[in-house]
């Protein structure tokens, strides 16, 4: 892995994103930041959110798949002062979150869009890529037999577009070309 993924905290790097991205209108605080964080993973706050037992993993690259919690989001927004926020806002705000949440791709983008590279299951930890550099035929594909579930850097695939998983699902074992080569014979000998 090129990129180190370890001691980030990806509520905090939300929070830093609904601040400076500019994807939210006017500015907002730090702990209305972290607040809203909290209320899309269904928190009343950010301590509450760290203290529950059964709270979210900060460290999960994950966080961002989760459905978000836009009631509870628009509840917290309608408790704000000084803020330019509206509950109406809560969607386009969850999606925020959700694009926050998600680990940044290799061209600095956060999109919930982005996908994990590789044969990757959820709660692993992979490098992301956003849908806009996966796009890229050169550096990204998909194989034929996964399907578009992973996303794999081509040089991860081979020449017939398959992952290190299906490799040689085309390719023949030496048995079965005799078989085939005798069953040929076979043919021949018995037109
Ligand atoms: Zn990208
Ligand atoms: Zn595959």
């Amino acid at each position: 892995m090129s990129k180190d993924y370890d001691n980030i905290d990806y509520t905090q790097q939300a929070a830093h994103y609904l601040r400076q991205s500019g994807v939210l209108p006017g500015k907002i605080g730090s702990s209305h930041a972290h607040a809203l964080v909290a209320a899309s993973l269904g928190f009343g706050s950010r301590i509450a959110m760290r203290d529950d037992p059964d709270g979210p993993s900060f460290a999960n690259q994950w966080l961002g798949r989760e459905e978000p919690n836009v009631p509870k989001i628009s509840e917290i927004v309608a408790q704000m002062r000084s803020t330019s926020l509206r509950p109406e806002e809560a969607s386009a705000i969850a999606k925020a979150v959700q694009d926050g949440l998600t680990p940044a791709c290799a061209c600095g983008l956060h999109s919930h869009k982005s996908m994990p590279i590789g044969f990757v299951h959820e709660n692993d930890e992979a490098e992301w890529v956003c849908p806009e550099c996966a796009a890229d035929v050169e550096e990204f594909g998909i194989c034929g037999l996964c399907g578009t579930a992973y996303i794999y850097r081509t040089s991860e695939l081979d020449h017939h577009g398959l992952c290190k998983e299906h490799r040689g699902e085309f390719e023949q074992s030496d048995e079965e070309r005799e078989d085939q080569e005798s069953f040929a014979e076979y043919v021949l000998n018995h037109d």
